[in-house]
């Protein structure tokens, strides 16, 4: 079924077709339909299949229709996101799938003056997009009134409850009408998951896509034993053999991140940094030259990256073993968005062998191995151009002069 088929306003597929978007994905499929009627949807997918046109889509479509006029009411959806980023980034779905309706959409920044965005929900905004965090600090301002809410959505629930949210989404709900279209995006599922769901919906449909492969098909991912010293040379080879694409690099913390920037700035290869402590407007400067393809080698912590749609990141490094498999599927699945090729790596080194057989055990399968030879590790590792590293190859010549001179010792005695 084609896009065009679907029985929704002419502006939205006017924007829909204009993104280049011709069928929908199989999240999409099954959970517009649901969504058009009312219903409650609990939907589990992996990242990168098009979860939030999945629920864009519906949402500006009902709210388009029962719009009368210009004239603004009141915020009529909420959309809660775990992080900023990721808030942004539904916001501007909203503003391109809607650029044709009378629906308005509104992302609430944290660590910016908030009397202008009062004055914005004032004026009137159909949906609003934020952290439950945020939201939480506004409704107990009086800033922001809830009561017209006819539909909530949780996207990411998964790690909504991962960064501890799970108390703002509960002191929310008191605020919401009882009577209201709840919908529920996330790409695992698990006991929490559930028993939230099902203590703000009545009757959720829930609609699963390929639970038993978290990984969606189209990245190959494998796995490197590399040990922590050696993970920068590694990095530099693998940057260096894939000119001009796009890489993602995961690091366990800003620390670690920093490190690894300055460890690639030594052998001339241009990296930038996000995590927390860096202030938002740099983190979103960096986040836009990424997109477009300027800077092409990112180093990110996973709170940082998360949820973050960037088009056309070729390959994701696993630089550190991420602590879960939940994390591992959404850093993994930051590469090959909507049905593209991706491809993931992960060093892991001795240390971290028991955390990957935790990961292995948790997604139900073995990810694949990449051996490597001794010698092509070695090879990797004097392939660097970090001239601090001359040591190492010293180091080495030592031990090769060393093992002649003993041969040439043992003969003459002979
Ligand atoms: P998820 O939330 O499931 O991780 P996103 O909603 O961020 O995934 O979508 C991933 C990518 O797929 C985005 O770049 C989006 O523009 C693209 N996309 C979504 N729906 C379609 C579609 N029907 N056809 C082609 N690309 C799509
Ligand atoms: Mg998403």
């Amino acid at each position: 079924m084609k896009f065009e088929e679907y029985r929704i306003a002419e502006g939205i597929k006017t924007s829909i077709s204009k993104l280049g978007f011709k069928k929908p994905t199989d999240i999409q499929f099954k959970a517009i339909p649901p969504i058009l009627k009312g219903e409650d949807v609990l939907a589990i997918a992996q990242t990168g299949t098009g979860k939030t046109a999945a629920f864009v889509i519906p949402i500006i479509h009902i709210l388009h229709e029962r719009k009368i006029s210009g004239r603004p009411d009141g915020v009529k959806c909420l959309v809660m996101a775990p992080t900023h980023e990721l808030a942004l980034q539904i916001d501007s779905v909203f503003k391109t799938l809607g650029k044709h309706t009378r629906i308005t959409s509104f992302c609430i920044h944290g660590g910016v003056d908030q009397e202008p965005q009062i004055k914005k929900l004032n004026e009137g905004v159909d949906v609003l997009i934020a952290t439950p965090g945020r939201m939480f600090d506004l409704v107990s301002q009086g800033a922001l009134n809830l009561k017209r809410v006819e539909i909530l959505v949780l996207d990411e629930a998964d790690h909504m409850l991962d960064l501890g949210f799970i108390k703002d989404i509960n002191d929310l709900m008191r605020h919401l009408p009882k009577k209201r279209q709840t919908l529920f995006f996330s790409a695992t599922i698990n006991e929490k998951i559930k028993n939230l769901a099902y203590s703000l919906v009545t009757n959720a449909i829930r609609i699963q896509i390929s639970p038993k492969d978290p990984v969606a098909k189209n990245i190959e991912h494998a796995v490197a034993y590399v040990e922590m010293d050696d993970k920068r040379f590694f990095l530099e080879y693998l940057i260096k053999d894939h000119p001009d694409k796009k890489i993602l690099v995961f690091v366990r913390t800003k620390v670690r991140a920093e490190r690894v920037r300055s460890a690639l700035e030594r052998v001339d290869i241009e990296s930038d940094t996000i995590h927390s402590d860096k202030l938002q407007a740099e983190r979103e400067k960096t986040m836009q030259s990424f997109r477009k393809g300027e800077l092409k080698i990112l180093i990110a912590t996973d709170v940082s990256a998360r949820g973050i749609d960037i088009p056309d990141v070729e390959y994701v490094v696993n630089y550190d073993l991420p602590d879960t498999s939940e994390q591992y599927v959404h850093r993994v699945g930051r590469t090959g968005r909507a049905n593209q090729k991706g491809q993931a790596v992960s060093f892991c080194s001795t240390e971290e062998k028991e955390l990957l057989a935790e990961i292995e055990n948790n997604l139900g399968k073995e990810i694949q191995r990449i051996v490597i030879s001794k010698n092509d590790y070695e090879n990797t590792i004097s392939f660097t151009k970090d001239t601090s590293h001359d040591w190492k190859k010293l180091m080495k010549e030592a031990e090769e002069q060393e093992k002649k001179h003993k041969r040439k010792n043992k003969n003459s005695r002979r």
